[in-house]
C-alpha cells in the first residue's frame, strides 16, 4: 500500500488507534484519544493494568522487535493511525520504521529524536539558531572533564550525553563532586550514554514545561504545566521521575509567553526544517526562567510524565484530529484546542522507597473516586492471577482533577487520594504550592 492511497481516502478513518508505551503518560493519552466518537478502539503495545479500564482500551502482547509480526498485526487491526509515547523506541527509529510501512505515525523518526538523545547535539542545535540556554562544554574523556572543571569559575553541571531515564544530570554543590560525577558516567555509570558529557553553566530560576505538537512544517501549542522532580515536600531529596504537576504554568505571563514563542519556540521549529528533520510529534520545553530570560534546560522528543496526565484532561474530543494532522503534515496552525474553563492538578502515589529500592507486588484498593472531572492513570501496576491490581513500579498512580482553580483541584486530588490505598503509599502534600493559597504564605 503506498502512502498516497492511504491519505487520499476521501471518507476519515479514524476508527482504530494504536499507543506504544506502557505509562501514566500512554493511559492518559488514550483516554484522551477514546473521547473520540470516531475512534472505535484504542491498542496498547504493551499499556499496563489499568489500560483496560478506560473506555474501548485493549492491550495487545506483541514484541515491538518482532517487525515482520508487528506490521502484520497491525494491517490485520486496520490501525489508523500510531502514537508512540516513550523516547527510546523513537531513538531507536520505530517511527521511521512505522512509516516507512505506510502507516501514519505521530512521535518523531530518529533524526528529529536526537534532540532528546543526545545532550550535546541539542546543545549545538541550540547555538545554531540562537536559542537562549546555559553555557556548555561538551568533552570526551575524563581527564579533559577535569581540566575543563578546574579552569571553570563557575559552578557546573554534569550530564551524561545520551538516554538515562532521567538519572544523567548531577547538580554539584563542589568542584570535587562535580568531578566524581565525570568520573562516575565515564567509568560507565550510563553504559554508552556516557561516552560523551556534557558540563552546563548552572542557572537559576523557575522551570516550566511548554508542549508543541509540530506537523514538520507548522506547530501548535498546547497547555504548560509545572512539575514537581523532587521526592520530598519543599521540593526537597532526590530528584524522581515527577511526585505531581499542574496545568497551566501560572508563572508565565502573556507578555513571557510571547517571548518564548518568539526566542525558543519558533527558531527551534526553524532549525528542525534547516537541518531537513520533518518533525511529526511533540516537543517538550524544558525552560528555566532566569533573571536574564526564558532559557532551555533540555528538549524532550515525547510528552513528560506526569505532565501528560496532568493535561491530557483539558484536551477536547478533537485532540486526536490534532495527532493525526501532525502525522499527516497537514497542520494549520490555527487549530485552537476548546480547553474547559478549568485548572488540572495531579499527584503521584507512589511505593516506599522510590526512587531507590522499593518493594512492589501490594495490593491496591481503589474506593470511590469522584467520577467527575477526576482520574486515576496507572503508572507501575501489574494485576494478579485472581485479577487483583498490585504496585509493580515506583511510580504507581496519578491521580489527576480538574476544578475552577489550584484550591479545589488539589482539595479533590487529595481527597480521593484518600480513597486509594497500598502498603508503603507515599505522595507529598505539597503538590502545586505555588499555586495554591494555604502554601503561599508558608513556603
Ligand atoms: P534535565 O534532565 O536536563 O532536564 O535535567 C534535570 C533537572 O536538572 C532539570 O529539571 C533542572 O532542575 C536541573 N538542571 C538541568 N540543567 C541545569 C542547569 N544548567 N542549571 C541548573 N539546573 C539544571
Amino acid at each position: 500500500m503506498s502512502i498516497n492511497s492511504k491519505s487520499s481516502q476521501s471518507v476519515r478513518r479514524l476508527e482504530n488507534i494504536l499507543i506504544i508505551g506502557n505509562g501514566g503518560r500512554e493511559n492518559s493519552l488514550a483516554w484522551a484519544i477514546q473521547k473520540n466518537q470516531l475512534v472505535k478502539k484504542v491498542f496498547l503495545i504493551p499499556g499496563n493494568a489499568g489500560s483496560e479500564r478506560i473506555n474501548k482500551c485493549e492491550r495487545l502482547k506483541i514484541d515491538l522487535n518482532n517487525k515482520d509480526e508487528l506490521v502484520e498485526k497491525l494491517n490485520f487491526l486496520k490501525i489508523d493511525l500510531i502514537v508512540i509515547g516513550p523516547e527510546i523506541p523513537l531513538a531507536n527509529g520505530l517511527a521511521d520504521f512505522l512509516r516507512n510501512k505506510d502507516f501514519k505515525v505521530f512521535g518523531p523518526g530518529k533524526d528529529g529524536a536526537k534532540l532528546e538523545y543526545s545532550k550535546s547535539w541539542a546543545k549545538e542545535f541550540m547555538q545554531d539558531a540562537d536559542i537562549p540556554t546555559a553555557k556548555f562544554w561538551k568533552v570526551n574523556s575524563f581527564e579533559e572533564a577535569k581540566n575543563t572543571i578546574h579552569a571553570s569559575s563557575m559552578p557546573l553541571v554534569v550530564k551524561a550525553d545520551g538516554l538515562a531515564s532521567g538519572k544523567g544530570v548531577f547538580i554539584p554543590s563542589s568542584k570535587d563532586e562535580c568531578i566524581r560525577a565525570a568520573e562516575s558516567i565515564f567509568n560507565g555509570k550510563f553504559g554508552n550514554s556516557g561516552n560523551v558529557v556534557v558540563l552546563e553553566e548552572k542557572i537559576k530560576g523557575p522551570e516550566v514545561s511548554v508542549f508543541a505538537l509540530c506537523d514538520g512544517n507548522k506547530y501548535i501549542l498546547l497547555p504548560t504545566a509545572q512539575d514537581h522532580k523532587r521526592l520530598n515536600e519543599k521540593d526537597k531529596g532526590p530528584n524522581t521521575g515527577g511526585m505531581g504537576a499542574y496545568s497551566p504554568a501560572k508563572i508565565l505571563t502573556d507578555e513571557y509567553f510571547d517571548r518564548i514563542i518568539k526566542e525558543i519556540i519558533q527558531p527551534t521549529i526553524d532549525e528542525l526544517k534547516k537541518k531537513n528533520i520533518d518533525y511529526r510529534g511533540v516537543i517538550y520545553f524544558g525552560l528555566m526562567i532566569t533573571k536574564s530570560g526564558p532559557k532551555v534546560i533540555e528538549y524532550n522528543c515525547r510528552f513528560g510524565d506526569p505532565e501528560c496526565q496532568t493535561i491530557m484532561p483539558l484536551m477536547d474530543q478533537n485532540f486526536v484530529f490534532l495527532l493525526e494532522k501532525c502525522s499527516m503534515g497537514n497542520l494549520t496552525g490555527n487549530e485552537k484546542i476548546d480547553t474547559p474553563d478549568m485548572v488540572s492538578g495531579c499527584v503521584v502515589a507512589t511505593s516506599k522507597g522510590y526512587p531507590h529500592e522499593y518493594k512492589t507486588g501490594f495490593p491496591i484498593k481503589i474506593g470511590k473516586v469522584d467520577p467527575n472531572n477526576c482520574q486515576v492513570f496507572d503508572s507501575g501496576t501489574s494485576l494478579s492471577k485472581n485479577g487483583e491490581l498490585l504496585t509493580d513500579g515506583g511510580r504507581v498512580l496519578s491521580i489527576v482533577c480538574q476544578e475552577k482553580n489550584f484550591d479545589k483541584a488539589f482539595e479533590k486530588a487529595y481527597k480521593n487520594l484518600k480513597e486509594i490505598n497500598f502498603d508503603g503509599i507515599y505522595f507529598r502534600n505539597d503538590i502545586g504550592h505555588q499555586v495554591r493559597k494555604n502554601f503561599l504564605k508558608e513556603y
